[in-house]
């Protein structure tokens, strides 16, 4: 399968997304778009170690399935990150259990960005993933470190200003991307105020990606 151009919903800024491993996502966050197909049970496709990853790409390594979770053997992510470290590209790792990134630290260079996902500062029990407020507390150990961080604010539910505020401050991120639900979840979402007052507070201490699905709830 190799690399996948980007398309429909994904990061603007990402070229590309490649699946190293696949299927069912240890997670299961009850509004993931991958929850409508038949994946199977997680494992690595070796073929995948030979794809061509190309140059000066931008590519979001596991955006199917969190390849950091605790499930995911770790020899399955050494392998990915040599082959990674083969390419001149810029790479997107993001998970739920950030504090698994500590494991490949070194690892990581400039070329790396990695990310977690807090769709809010509260707990509405949306998956087995560690709770926002762990996941918080697991990816700030990561500023001990010169790496790269971002925070995917998607989908974004509703949420306290001031405590949320304080979470994103404290992890320093290099830029912080909000995006909406567009899959009719019924999740609880915050209104277009509190958001257009989220974003407004953001850029005053880090650079912010607006996705297009956030522009339904904006209105
Ligand atoms: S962590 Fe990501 S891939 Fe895994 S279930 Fe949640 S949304 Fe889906």
């Amino acid at each position: 399968m190799g690399l996948n151009k980007q398309s429909g919903n994904m990061y603007p800024f990402v070229t590309h997304t490649w699946n190293p491993i696949r299927g069912r996502c240890p997670h299961q966050c009850c509004y993931c778009y991958m929850k409508r197909f038949r994946v199977g049970k997680l494992r690595l496709e070796e073929k995948e170690l030979s794809s061509d990853l190309g140059s000066s790409n931008f590519i979001f390594v596991g955006s199917s399935t969190d390849m950091w979770a605790a499930d995911v053997p770790s020899e399955w992510i050494r392998k990915i990150l040599e082959h990674t470290s083969k390419y001149n590209n810029t790479y997107l790792f993001q998970t739920k259990y950030p504090i698994r990134f500590l494991e490949f630290i070194r690892s990581f260079n400039q070329d790396c960005i990695l990310g977690t996902t807090l769709e809010t500062n509260r707990n509405y029990d949306l998956s087995i993933a560690p709770l926002p407020i762990e996941r918080w507390m697991q990816f700030k150990l990561l500023n001990d470190y010169k790496v790269r961080m971002m925070v995917s604010i998607e989908p974004i539910m509703d949420f306290d200003l001031e405590n949320f505020l304080y979470m994103l401050r404290k992890i320093k991120p290099e830029f912080i991307s909000i995006g909406a639900d567009s899959k009719k979840n019924d999740l609880i979402e915050p209104s277009s105020k509190k958001i257009k007052e989220l974003i407004y507070h953001l850029k005053g201490f880090t650079k912010v990606i607006v996705k297009k699905n956030l522009n339904r709830l904006l209105q």
